[in-house]
């Protein structure tokens, strides 16, 4: 089969790679109909992550099951499914207590040895373990470009706005609107914040953060603090969701905050970084982090996606085939793209 593999940093590449088989009785093989090209596949193109040369890639998928070993009940061959970004055993201490994100046996899709060895989804085939937590069945009448953001970048925005359920007329402020604030905005009016203040510095974001009912605030050309004021009374939102990964956007989350508010840190951090501990005790915040449990979300994601209540499918820029991985992966990288689909 044919699969999108990294080779060094800068440099992927179509190859012919074995076909996978079942290995387990709870395991599936999907044929891939759509995957998408994610932020964290781009640290993987960066060498931020390392992973081996020749690993195939991405973690993004909706296909047909084409085999399903005898433990499998949930979906059946034939069925169209999505996936979500990474497997878990379902047995563990942390499965039992439905923290699914970290499973002690949890594995990434496409992110080489070091997060559990599972070949990506960037390709024509896909072996899927622990199918029965893993796969869904796409819902009659939703598209493959929605259906894949059930799996990871709306189930992790769902996630981030979860961490605080919002009362009637609370609101929220998305800091940082990739793919992952955008469906922030939408996670939050979905779950009907009275208000969403979008921050960005990037004008097409801003724009499109306001056709889902936000309000824009230019990070620079305005001043955040002041408009979030003018918005709640002047206490600040009852959730602030940091979608960048940057101290800088972290401490404007602490400030944006009403007291006895909750941050919720969806943006990515691996060394240390510096928070202001004094303003977090002051105002009573709450301080939520990590990677989302898009298994525990991924039935209610799918039910919003399905109703219309969320939709993100003005994200989804571009379509490109999987043997223009390489220029997918050049336009992606130059920040001309929110979500690319790759199709057979
Ligand atoms: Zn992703
Ligand atoms: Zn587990």
């Amino acid at each position: 089969m044919r699969a999108v593999t990294f080779q060094a940093p800068g440099e992927i590449q179509v190859d012919e790679v074995p076909d996978p088989e079942l290995l387990a009785p709870d395991d599936a093989i999907v044929r891939v109909q759509a995957s998408g090209i994610c932020g964290s596949d781009l640290h993987i193109y960066h060498g931020r992550v390392q992973i081996e040369p020749g690993f195939v890639i991405g973690h993004e998928f909706v296909g047909e099951v084409v085999a399903a070993g005898d433990e499998v009940s949930r979906v059946a061959v034939g069925d169209r499914v999505l996936g979500t970004y990474g497997t878990a055993c379902g047995e563990c201490f942390f499965c039992r207590r439905e923290e699914f994100h970290k499973c002690d046996e949890a594995r990434v899709f496409g992110h080489g040895s070091t997060l559990g060895d599972l070949q990506g989804a960037q390709a024509e085939l896909l072996l899927v373990p622990h199918a029965n937590l893993t796969l869904r069945k796409v819902p009659d009448g939703l598209s493959d470009d929605v259906a894949l953001f059930a799996g990871d970048v709306m189930g992790t925005a769902y996630h981030a706005v979860d961490s605080r359920p919002l009362a009637e007329g609370e609101t929220a402020a998305i800091l940082g609107l990739g793919p992952v604030g955008l469906c922030a905005v939408q996670a939050a009016k979905a779950a009907h914040a009275a208000e969403v203040v979008a921050i960005d510095t990037v004008e097409d974001r801003l724009r499109m953060a306001e056709s889902f009912g936000a309000t824009p605030v230019h990070l620079t050309e305005q001043d955040p603090r002041g408009e979030v004021k003018k918005l709640t009374e002047g206490r600040g939102v009852d959730l602030a969701v940091e979608a960048v990964g940057h101290p800088e956007a972290l401490d404007l989350a602490l400030r944006l905050a009403r007291k006895a508010g909750t941050v919720s840190v969806t943006g990515v951090y691996a060394e240390r970084a510096e928070v202001h501990m004094g303003v977090l005790w002051i105002k009573a915040l709450t301080l939520t982090s990590g990677h989302a449990n898009v298994i525990k979300h991924v039935d209610p994601v799918l039910e919003r996606l399905s109703s219309g209540a969320l939709d993100p499918s003005p994200l989804v820029t571009h379509h490109m085939k999987l043997d223009e991985a390489p220029d997918a992966y050049r336009v992606y990288d130059n920040k001309e793209a929110l979500k690319i689909v790759l199709t057979p």
